[in-house]
């Protein structure tokens, strides 16, 4: 893979994350507050500005992510703060809301949920309807989201509500920091397929916003939407399959490999196929990277790289069960060891990777309209 071939460059910002596990992890034992340590050295999210991050290049993200990921050590998980609300954050909150917001999400003691979706306003997200009216310092919301991914376990979420029902759908929203211990909050839990309950129902009902928590000016809500979104592509399409939930081709080629290897010529092809991809999807995040560090927010080439990547998860994780033979109808048992229990789970999970952060028709739409110029979509 592309990542283990990274130019002697690299080096350097190796050794200088190799130093700070050594003070701060020495002999590969974490303490408890090591993600607090990490964040604080801007490892979490290497390539956002000092202080949070590090200003950092491609290159050194590549190479602070191989260090970390070579000594397992534990990052802190709180994907929809890190990868989307922050990155918007960023372009449009306060100092205030920096220094309130970022430190607690980019440590992961502070979980990050998305308010956006509702049961009328999906794909179409512009037509929703949540309300927020002004009353004096704060906001008063009344409506309902939905899919809501997290809202259980999380402390704050970004929220998309209407502050202007007459202007024309997509100038009449503003974008919210939610505190999801405000009273009004309502939460049901949505079972799926797999048997988690990880997302939810949210009803709101006249819950109060402080004024501070509006982010960006009043009704540009939708513009921050687009940065937001343009990010959650950028990193449901990650560069493992599946969120990061599942195995990756590699993890495929290496336990085939393992395991004697095969001379069925069909599943030798399969396997080169999904390893291509993977490499490919690489190469694609880089450029995407790259872009950022050019100082350019997520464009349409997030679209490319998600709908590619969604599919590519798919395969992989019906290649993964095959592979598990009869495993793979277990929910709690790997078949080859403990790194594989998830398989099945996995597999029932692969369906919502072509829906969740916008669909695969979606994402073609974008496609189409915005890269190859065709008619805009009826
Ligand atoms: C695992 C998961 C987690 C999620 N987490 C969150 C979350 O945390 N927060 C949140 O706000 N939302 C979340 N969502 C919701 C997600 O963003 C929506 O499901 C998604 O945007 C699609 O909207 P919808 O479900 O209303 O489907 P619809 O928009 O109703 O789409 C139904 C079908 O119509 C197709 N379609 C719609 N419009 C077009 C068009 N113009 N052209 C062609 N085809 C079209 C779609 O592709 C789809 O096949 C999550 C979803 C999943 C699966």
């Amino acid at each position: 893979m592309p990542t283990s071939t990274l130019p002697p460059e690299a080096e350097t910002y190796r050794q200088e994350v190799r130093a700070f596990l050594d003070e701060h992890a020495p002999g590969g034992r974490y303490p408890p507050d090591f993600g607090r340590r990490l964040a604080r050295a801007g490892m979490v999210a290497p390539h956002w500005p000092r202080p949070w991050g590090l200003d950092a290049s491609p290159l050194q993200q590549l190479a602070i992510d191989e260090v970390l990921r070579e000594r397992r050590a534990p990052r802190p998980v709180n994907p929809i703060g890190i990868g989307w609300a922050g990155p918007t954050l960023l372009v449009a909150g306060t100092d205030e809301q920096h220094r309130r917001f970022l430190p607690g999400m980019l440590d992961g003691s502070e979980i990050w949920c998305q308010l956006f979706s509702e049961p009328g306003a999906g794909s179409d997200l512009a037509s929703l309807t949540t309300r927020a009216e002004r009353d004096g310092a704060e906001w008063v919301v009344t409506g309902q989201k939905i899919w809501t991914t997290g809202a259980h376990v999380a402390r704050y979420g970004i929220l998309l509500a209407r502050t202007d029902p007459d202007a024309e759908a997509h100038h009449g929203i503003s974008y919210f920091v939610l505190d999801m211990q405000s009273r009004g909050i309502t939460i049901r839990p949505i079972r799926q397929m797999d048997g988690s309950a990880d997302f939810n129902e949210v009803f709101l009902d006249g819950v109060r916003i402080p004024a501070s928590c509006l982010v960006g000016d009043e009704h540009d809500g939708w513009r921050l939407a687009r940065v937001t979104l343009g990010n959650e592509r950028v990193s449901l399409s990650g560069e493992g399959a599946l969120w990061g939930m599942g195995p990756t081709a590699n993890d495929l080629v290496e336990i085939v490999r393992q395991h004697g290897g095969t001379t069925d010529p069909v599943l030798r092809q399969r396997i080169a196929a999904l390893y291509a991809e993977a490499a490919v999807l690489v190469l694609i995040r880089m450029r995407t990277l790259a872009a950022r560090l050019r100082g350019l927010e997520p464009g349409p080439e997030a679209s490319v790289r998600k709908a590619l990547a969604d599919e590519h998860g798919q395969r992989v994780m019906a290649l993964a069960v095959e592979l598990a033979g009869p495993y793979g109808m277990l929910a709690d048992r790997g078949p080859f060891g403990s790194a594989t229990t998830t398989w099945a789970q996995g597999y029932l999970f692969s369906p919502a990777l072509t829906i969740g952060g916008g669909t695969a028709e979606v994402q073609r739409n974008i496609i189409a309209e915005r890269v190859l110029a065709l008619p805009r979509d009826a």
